[in-house]
């Protein structure tokens, strides 16, 4: 990790309706970010999933189909770890690099398959929180003011639950400016 750099990551895609937006978004500004899918998604929109890709983004494993890390049998939780890095492959013909657990959830067992898949655990030193009742654009717009060098920030694309991109998109273009302004420039994770 570089202290000028910021890490954006967002999770919970591919999402048709609105990770083709985020990908504008980006690309507009330059921005290369790491995005976690979820594997039945990626299966359900293997164009877009590899539209990610070819973009320049890196990809992560987010499982297979997001479901909660503690409330699982061991055996399903590893199958959720492997699942999602096995449809990943299918669809890019690359294994993904990291792991991020739903919710932020770590568990011994899924850790420990996802290191077996090759992938590297990452979770996140800020949440733009843009889901559910505190997920507005002003809420979003003040957290991301504090993130800094070297920071992992974690944001959705993909509507999932309780998402909002609707309200993340809105102030994106700002929040990315703003990065720059401060002379903040964006990576990929270092693998
Ligand atoms: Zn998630």
């Amino acid at each position: 990790m570089t202290a000028d750099r910021v890490y954006l990551t967002f999770d919970d895609g591919p999402d048709p309706e609105w990770t083709p937006r985020v990908l504008d978004t980006l690309a507009d500004a330059g921005v290369k970010a790491t995005f976690f899918a979820v594997g039945q998604q990626a299966l359900r929109s293997p164009d877009l999933m590899r539209r990610v890709h070819a973009a320049g983004h890196a990809i992560g494993n987010h499982t297979y189909s997001h479901r909660h890390p503690w409330f699982m049998f061991s055996r399903a939780a590893r199958a959720q770890v492997r699942d999602g890095a096995k449809a990943l492959s299918d669809v890019l013909g690359v294994a993904p690099q990291f792991y991020r657990p739903p919710h932020g959830r770590q568990r011994a067992c899924m850790s420990d398959e996802a290191q077996r898949c090759g992938e590297r655990v990452v979770l996140w030193d800020v949440s733009a929180i843009d889901w559910g009742p505190m997920g507005s654009a002003d809420n979003i717009e003040k957290r991301l003011a504090a993130v800094k060098g070297g920071d992992i920030v974690l944001m959705h694309d993909g509507r999932n639950q309780h998402n909002r991109p609707d309200q993340l998109l809105q102030i994106l273009p700002l929040f990315l400016r703003k990065l720059s302004d401060r002379g903040l420039r964006t990576a990929l994770l270092p693998s």
